[in-house]
C-alpha cells in the first residue's frame, strides 16, 4: 500500500493520554511504512466541537460549563464512542480517547469510525435534576452533528443508562420523532440491548482469563486486584470471582480494600450501593490505594482512569498480566517497563472492546427492530472478544512486537485501508 500526501506530521506538543496515542499511532506506522501524508490523515480528527452549557442551579445561581465532541474518523462507518462526565476532562484527552475508538472499532472489526464525548463536570456535585439539565442542553448543542448514521454516544465515566435515555430523549424531541439508534447503552425499556451493562466487564474478563492460561494460569489457582469499582471494574471483579479467580483487593477513587483469601465481590457491591464507596466494607481490610497496583497478584485489572501506570510505579508492578480495562491506564514509559519485566499486556482497545461489541448490537437491533435474547448476545461477544485475542496474539507473534502494537497496527492498517479504497474527494 502507498501512498504520500506530501504534508509532513507536525512535532505534537501534546502530553499525557493524547501523546501515549500519538506514540502508538506513530509506531504503527513506521511498522506498516505508511508516508507522512496518510500518517496526518490518521492523526487528524476529522471534526471537533466545543460547546458552552449554561445550567441554571437548583439553588438559582447560573454556571456555564464546557463540552466536548471529537470525531475523530469516519472512514469505516459512523462514529462511535462514550460521553465522560468527570473534572479532568478537557479536549485533548476527549481527542486521545476518540482516536482509541477508531481503533478499537476497527480492530474489533464493527463498522464504525471513532468519537468520544466529555462535559468538565463533577458529576457527584449536582443534582439528579441539574445533570439531567446538563445532559440535555450538551445534546440539543452537538444535536447537529450527532445521529445513527453519523455519531452514537454511549456510557463513560460519570454517566449512565439514564443519561443515555435523556440524550435519546433529547435528540428525538428535536428530530420528531423516536430514534433508539442515537445512543447505546440506554434502558432496555427504551431499546437497549439485553447484556449491554455487563459486556466490557464480561469481554474484559473473558480476555483476562485467555491471558491467564497463555501464561499457564488457571482461574482457581490465580488472584487478582482491580482498580475501580464503577460499570467496568465491579463486574469485572464480580465475573473474575465466578471463575474461581481470587480477587484479593479493590479499590475506587475513594480507597481500597484487601483480603487475602479473597473479597466477596457481591457483598462489596452491596456495601458500596448503600455507602458510596468501597471503604469501611466489613469484609475486608483497608489498603492503601496506590499499592493495590503493586500486589503480587497474578492479574490486574486498572479499570478507572488514564496514567495510573506510570514511570514512577510501573517498575513495581508485581502482577504477570495486566488487562486494561480502563483506556490509556498504563503510560507509554510505563508500558516499556513492562515489557522489560516481562509482564503481558493487554491493551485496552482489546481488553475492554466488549461495550462497543455490544453496543454494535444494541445498534443493529433497534435498527431492525428485532431484539435478542441476552443467551445470543452473551455467546455472539464471546466470540468476538475471543476471535481478535486470537488474531491480536498471532499478529504479535508474526512481527514479534507487543500485544499492544499488534493490536494498533491491525486497527491501523484496517483504518488505513478504508481510506485509500475510498480516496481523497475532491
Ligand atoms: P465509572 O464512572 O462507572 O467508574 C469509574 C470507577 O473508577 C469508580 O469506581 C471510581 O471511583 C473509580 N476511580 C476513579 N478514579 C480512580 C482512581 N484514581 N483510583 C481508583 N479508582 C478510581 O466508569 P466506567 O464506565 O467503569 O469506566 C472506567 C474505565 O473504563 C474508563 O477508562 C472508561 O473509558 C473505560 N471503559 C468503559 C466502558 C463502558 O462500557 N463503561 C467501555 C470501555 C472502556
Amino acid at each position: 500500500m502507498t501512498t504520500e500526501l506530501l504534508a509532513t506530521p507536525s512535532p505534537s506538543t501534546a502530553t499525557g493520554p493524547l501523546a501515549d496515542a500519538q506514540a502508538q499511532l506513530a509506531a504503527a506506522v513506521e511498522t506498516l511504512d505508511y508516508g507522512a501524508g496518510l500518517h496526518r490523515l490518521l492523526a487528524s480528527p476529522r471534526r471537533e466541537m466545543t460547546v458552552s452549557i449554561p445550567l441554571h442551579r437548583d439553588n438559582g445561581a447560573v454556571e456555564v460549563l464546557t463540552g466536548y465532541r471529537v470525531q475523530h474518523n469516519f472512514s469505516r462507518g459512523p462514529a462511535k464512542g462514550g460521553l465522560r462526565f468527570s473534572p479532568a476532562v478537557d479536549l485533548d484527552e476527549v481527542r486521545a480517547l476518540a482516536m482509541w475508538m477508531t481503533w478499537k472499532c476497527a480492530l474489533l472489526d464493527v463498522p464504525y469510525g471513532g468519537a468520544k464525548g466529555g462535559i468538565t463536570i463533577d458529576p457527584r456535585n449536582y443534582s439528579v435534576r441539574e445533570l439531567e439539565r446538563v445532559t440535555r442542553r450538551y445534546t440539543s448543542e452537538i444535536l447537529p452533528i450527532i445521529g445513527p448514521e453519523k455519531d452514537i454516544p454511549a456510557p463513560d465515566i460519570g454517566t449512565d443508562e439514564r443519561t443515555m435515555a435523556w440524550m435519546m430523549d433529547t435528540y428525538s424531541v428535536n428530530v420528531g420523532y423516536t430514534v433508539p439508534g442515537v445512543v447505546t447503552g440506554k434502558p432496555v425499556s427504551v431499546g437497549g440491548s439485553l447484556g449491554r451493562p455487563s459486556a466490557t466487564s464480561r469481554g474484559v474478563v473473558q480476555i483476562a482469563l485467555a491471558a491467564l492460561a497463555h501464561n499457564g494460569l488457571e482461574p482457581r489457582r490465580s488472584s487478582a486486584a482491580v482498580q475501580g469499582f464503577g460499570k467496568v471494574g465491579a463486574g469485572a471483579a464480580a465475573f473474575l470471582a465466578e471463575a474461581g479467580v481470587k480477587v484479593q483487593a479493590i479499590s475506587d477513587q475513594y480507597g481500597a480494600v484487601y483480603a487475602a483469601g479473597g473479597i466477596d465481590v457481591p457483598a462489596l457491591a452491596e456495601h458500596v450501593e448503600l455507602t458510596g464507596s468501597v471503604v469501611g466494607f466489613a469484609g475486608a481490610e483497608p489498603m492503601d490505594a496506590a499499592a493495590l497496583l503493586e500486589l503480587d497478584v497474578d492479574l490486574l485489572v486498572p479499570a478507572a482512569v488514564e496514567g495510573v501506570l506510570h514511570a514512577g510505579n510501573a517498575g513495581r508492578v508485581r502482577a504477570k498480566v495486566v488487562v486494561e480495562g480502563a483506556n490509556g491506564p498504563t503510560t507509554g514509559e510505563a508500558d516499556a517497563i513492562l515489557q522489560a519485566n516481562g509482564i503481558l499486556v493487554v491493551p485496552d482497545i482489546l481488553a475492554n472492546a466488549g461495550g462497543v461489541i455490544v453496543s454494535y448490537f444494541e445498534w443493529v437491533q433497534g435498527n431492525q427492530a428485532y431484539w435478542w435474547t441476552a443467551d445470543e448476545v452473551e455467546d455472539r461477544l464471546a466470540r468476538r472478544m475471543l476471535a481478535a485475542w486470537e488474531n491480536v496474539l498471532a499478529v504479535s507473534k508474526a512481527r514479534r512486537i507487543t500485544l499492544r502494537e499488534a493490536a494498533t497496527v491491525t486497527a491501523v492498517e484496517r483504518v488505513a485501508e478504508a481510506h485509500l479504497t475510498r480516496g481523497l474527494y475532491p
